[in-house]
């Protein structure tokens, strides 16, 4: 429902905000969040009645958009119910989510441990890897984002980190394919990925591979910059992985959850991993969730010993409701096909064409609703329009390009010189196409500073 204007109440949240909440990833004074009345579907609304359609679907988790009424309506059925129980029982919520997901994810991925969200998530798969192996070295793509925790066990007091200590030996980072920016002097993909796999292999004899617990990837790395891997570039990297015996752990807490239009982007290219991620789109964030899906394998490490780790609320009833109910909805109202088919024909015709219109799109990228526009001071260079990781008067290019977007009634998705395009998967044709027209005249902004 259209909230009431009421700046008063928006000036007094945002006061309040402003004298307590501390916020993420941000210097504290120079930030002004904006105050949010209500949302809905794909859209949100300020306190003095501006409307937002959200291309961003938060930070790229309400698959299912805002206030989906059967979600609601399953959450407070279950608060009604059972709002919560402690993870060391058989909870109905918490059984039916764990077989709806593993019903979903590839391969033998059949085993669901509950987390509350994404870091934590890779927190254990990384765990669970050095466990498996017994090996301490974790490999990982420069071009990636994996969470904000650290490792959370090793300053643990108590012996419950003993078995977890190997996880304070190193982490190696690798460049992954990405022919836009290609490290590898790449001309075409096929090129972009032989190389990239052969630098991930010579990785991997340097560090030692009886030293190399697992390597982690996102399928299609989503914060650095929407870039989906060449053909055959996983495949490659999965027979490395058999070859050396490396865990691999497939990162989808942005990718998985009908993003790619497949329930996980691992289904785009064949791969089955050892270790699958997955948070946001399990249960669209309406309640903070997240997991990990192990192989039969890897679950038998844990069959008659111990796996030394939890959290209190490792499947908490209240989220695993929600995702029971977002999973149905997603199946019932076909969001899966939905983000694929209006990917294909809506949102990358649409990017594509004003690709060709404006000057400031270096690439267009992406599948599904999981799209990215690189936006360069310079098409022939490269050269992207802010330096990276860009700040304040650096960052001016592309503040002037969000601003723009926000006049035009859209809410995107900025990092550094690029516009994410990840909008709730049940977005319809003529919402996108408002949100293409609204991106259309902000690139107008950013093609004055090329
Ligand atoms: N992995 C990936 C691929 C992510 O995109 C994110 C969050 N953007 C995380 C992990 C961390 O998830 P969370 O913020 O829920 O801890």
């Amino acid at each position: 429902m259209t909230p009431q204007p009421d700046p008063e109440a928006g000036a007094a949240v945002k006061a309040a905000d402003r004298a307590h909440v501390f916020h993420s990833w941000s210097a504290q004074e120079l930030i002004d969040p904006l105050a949010v009345a209500g949302a809905e579907g794909s859209y949100f609304w300020d306190y003095d009645g501006r409307r937002y359609l959200d291309f961003t679907s938060g930070l790229v988790y309400t698959n299912i958009g805002y206030q989906h009424p059967k979600v609601v309506a399953a959450i407070q059925e279950q608060a009604a119910r059972m709002t919560t129980f402690a993870p060391a029982f058989a909870v109905e919520a918490r059984s039916e989510a764990a077989r709806l997901i593993a019903e979903r994810t590839p391969g033998d991925l059949d085993k669901i441990f509950f987390t509350n969200g994404g870091a934590d998530a890779v927190e254990h798969a990384l765990r669970m890897a050095r466990l498996h192996t017994g090996r301490p070295k974790v490999l990982s793509a420069y071009r990636s984002y994996h969470g904000g925790t650290q490792q959370a066990v090793n300053v643990t007091g108590d012996p419950r980190r003993w078995a977890s200590d190997s996880a304070t030996a190193g982490v190696v980072h690798f460049w992954a394919p990405f022919l836009y920016r290609s490290r590898f002097y790449a001309e075409t993909e096929e090129q972009e990925c032989a190389r990239a796999l052969e630098h991930l292999e010579t990785t991997i004899a340097f560090e030692g591979p009886s030293t190399i617990a697992a390597i982690i990837l996102e399928t299609i790395p989503g914060t650095a910059g929407v870039m989906p891997p060449p053909p055959g570039y996983l495949a490659g990297v999965r027979a490395l992985c058999d070859k050396y015996g490396i865990v691999l752990v497939l990162d989808e807490v942005m990718a998985g959850f009908g993003r790619t239009g497949t329930w996980f982007a691992a289904d785009l290219y064949d791969v089955v991993p050892d270790l699958m991620t997955f948070a946001k789109g399990v249960n669209s964030g309406y309640v903070p969730l997240g997991g990990v899906a192990i192989s039969a394998e890897i679950a038998a490490t844990f069959a008659t010993r111990a796996y030394p780790g939890g959290l209190t609320y490792s499947g908490h009833p209240l989220a695993c409701a929600a995702a029971v109910a977002t999973i149905n909805v997603m199946e019932e109202e076909g969001l899966v096909g939905n983000a694929a088919s209006l990917g294909a024909s809506v949102v990358g015709p649409g990017l594509r064409e004003l690709a060709e219109r404006h000057p400031s799109v270096g690439e267009v990228r992406g599948t599904g609703m999981f799209w990215a526009v690189e936006l360069v001071r310079d098409r022939e260079t490269r050269e992207p329009l802010v330096p990276y990781n860009a700040s304040g008067e650096a960052n001016a290019p592309m503040a002037a390009f969000a601003a723009a977007a926000k006049k035009a009634g859209l809410w995107p998705f900025v990092n550094m010189n690029r516009t994410h395009v990840v909008p709730p998967l049940n977005t319809g044709e003529a919402e996108l196409k408002e949100g293409l027209a609204a991106l259309d005249a902000a690139l107008s902004v950013a093609d004055e500073h090329v």
